[in-house]
């Protein structure tokens, strides 16, 4: 059977060229095998990457709830190892799913980054240095991480503006922590720069945006 590599395919028969791309092809000529192009299938690793990962997070979530239960005392740190555990196999989840999309892959993982660092604090005691601190920092990062990337992708405004819009609208989640915010005042600047950033996106961004969503929404 012949193969072109640039097409990925298998042609039967005795051809010269590729008849999709008309390149060279490899392989000997066969006249006997079916009549139609053969797509070579792609190995799925990943899955099976993932089925080991989770398979090795919950052994090692089992050890701990029997170290747990068999040694006296609060075990915080096993709560904390479990979570980071958890989180890093949504994290490889992840990576895997968005892989040739990066920005999608940076705006879930800054998310989960986030996610991560607030229940670090929360398992530790809530000394409330995530939503003090983390959180006013982090979101702005984002944004200009998210706008970066597209910019840097060369991607037009309406394929990647949802991301960073998004991602200031979701900044204002922080109103809802300042119950465990004992200096809310990072917060309320974070919040503040990101509506006016938010601000410029609707105004200035208007078009690229409303193609955005109607992309997103099927509309
Ligand atoms: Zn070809």
């Amino acid at each position: 059977m012949q193969f072109c590599n640039r097409c990925n395919i298998a042609i039967t028969g005795m051809k010269k060229c590729c008849p999709l791309c008309e390149g060279e092809l490899t392989g000997e000529p066969d006249m006997e095998a079916a009549a139609f192009p053969v797509i070579r299938s792609k190995k799925r690793t990943f899955p099976l990457l993932l089925k080991v990962a989770a398979f090795i997070v919950l052994v090692c979530c089992i050890v701990l709830c029997v170290l747990m239960l068999a040694l006296p005392g609060k075990q915080m740190w096993a709560w904390l190892t479990m979570l980071i555990l958890a989180i890093t196999w949504v994290d490889l989840a992840v990576g895997c799913r968005y892989r040739y999309n990066p920005i999608h892959l940076v705006s879930v993982e800054l998310l989960l980054f986030i996610l991560l660092l607030y229940m670090i604090d929360r398992v530790t005691g809530m000394h409330g240095w995530s939503v003090t601190w983390v959180n006013p920092i982090l979101f702005p990062v984002a944004v200009i991480t998210q706008f970066s990337i597209g910019k840097g992708l060369g991607m037009y405004l309406d394929e990647f503006i949802i991301y960073p819009a998004c991602t200031a609208v979701l900044s204002l989640i922080q109103i809802f922590f300042f119950g465990q915010n004992n200096f809310p005042m990072p917060a309320i600047c974070s919040m503040a720069i990101l509506a006016v950033t938010g601000l410029g996106f609707l105004i200035f961004g208007f078009h690229a945006l409303r193609e955005a969503l109607h992309r997103a929404l099927n509309l």
